[in-house]
């Protein structure tokens, strides 16, 4: 049996670029690749291993042209998008092809089995199983606490989802998220909030020390599109029946 797919992708946010390349170096460090869902942060540099995807912000925008534009110039051979927020509709999902996006990650689906799936204009869907904010927002559905334990565990392909703040701060709760929020810009008044213990932090490492052991084999969710692409029997998945694996073309 294959070891089971992980996709770590990070919400880049407005964070300090240094503070991305710090999250990144952990990731390196234990030879596993990320997807990056980028605002518009031009000084970051990122290793070639990793996949830039677009994070546009539509709120409050009833033309999303000039925002997605905006991204797209510096990330120009991009492929993937998830919005702030999650946000996506049917206008969206019949935009979104037309400017090149093979997918999108706006689904948030916690701990459930749920694989990618095509939307109706043939866009990939890529839900997400675990995120570190709805992990701070409903501590109660994580009764492990911040441990790789409290990861979803049964899917062929698990998509993670991390935000750069939560992580340097080591947040345990909403209010130290909230608190770090107060001082987002500033990283040596952030540095000032990092804790020690269990939090975003501790389990960032943990899961990404246990894909360093062979837990999980890595990806980019470019890659992933790859694989379904070209996986015409569904035999890579193996989706446990009762979830239902949606058709594929
Ligand atoms: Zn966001």
């Amino acid at each position: 049996m294959p070891a089971p797919l992980l996709a770590l992708t990070i919400d880049v946010e407005w964070a300090p670029a240094p503070i991305v390349h710090e999250m990144l170096a952990e990731v390196e460090k234990r030879g596993v690749r990320a997807t990056l869902f980028c605002t518009d942060t031009p000084e970051l540099e990122i290793n070639s291993s990793h996949e830039m995807a677009l994070h546009p912000n539509f709120h409050g925008e009833s033309d999303w042209i000039p925002t997605f534009e905006k991204l797209r110039r510096r990330h120009p051979h991009a492929v993937g998008l998830r919005s702030h927020s999650l946000h996506s509709d049917t206008r969206l999902v019949r935009l979104l092809p037309g400017w090149g996006i093979r997918y999108q990650s706006n689904l948030f689906v916690p701990g459930q089995a749920v694989a990618p799936f095509r939307r109706e204009t043939g866009l990939w869907e890529i839900p997400v199983h675990y995120m570190d904010f709805f992990h701070l927002c409903v501590p109660s559905r994580h009764p492990g606490g911040f441990r790789a334990a409290s990861l979803p565990s049964i899917q062929p392909l698990l998509v993670v989802d991390f935000h750069p703040i939560p992580w340097f701060v080591n947040a345990s709760t909403l209010a130290d998220y909230e608190k770090a929020k107060a001082c987002y810009h500033e990283p040596a008044k952030l540095a000032a909030l990092r804790r020690k213990g269990p939090g975003v932090a501790a389990l960032f490492g943990e899961l990404l020390d246990a894909a360093a052991a062979g837990r999980w084999r890595s990806v980019t969710l470019r890659e992933t599109v790859e694989l379904l692409d070209c996986d015409a029997s569904d035999a890579l998945w193996n989706w446990p029946l009762s979830t239902g694996t949606a058709s594929r073309r």
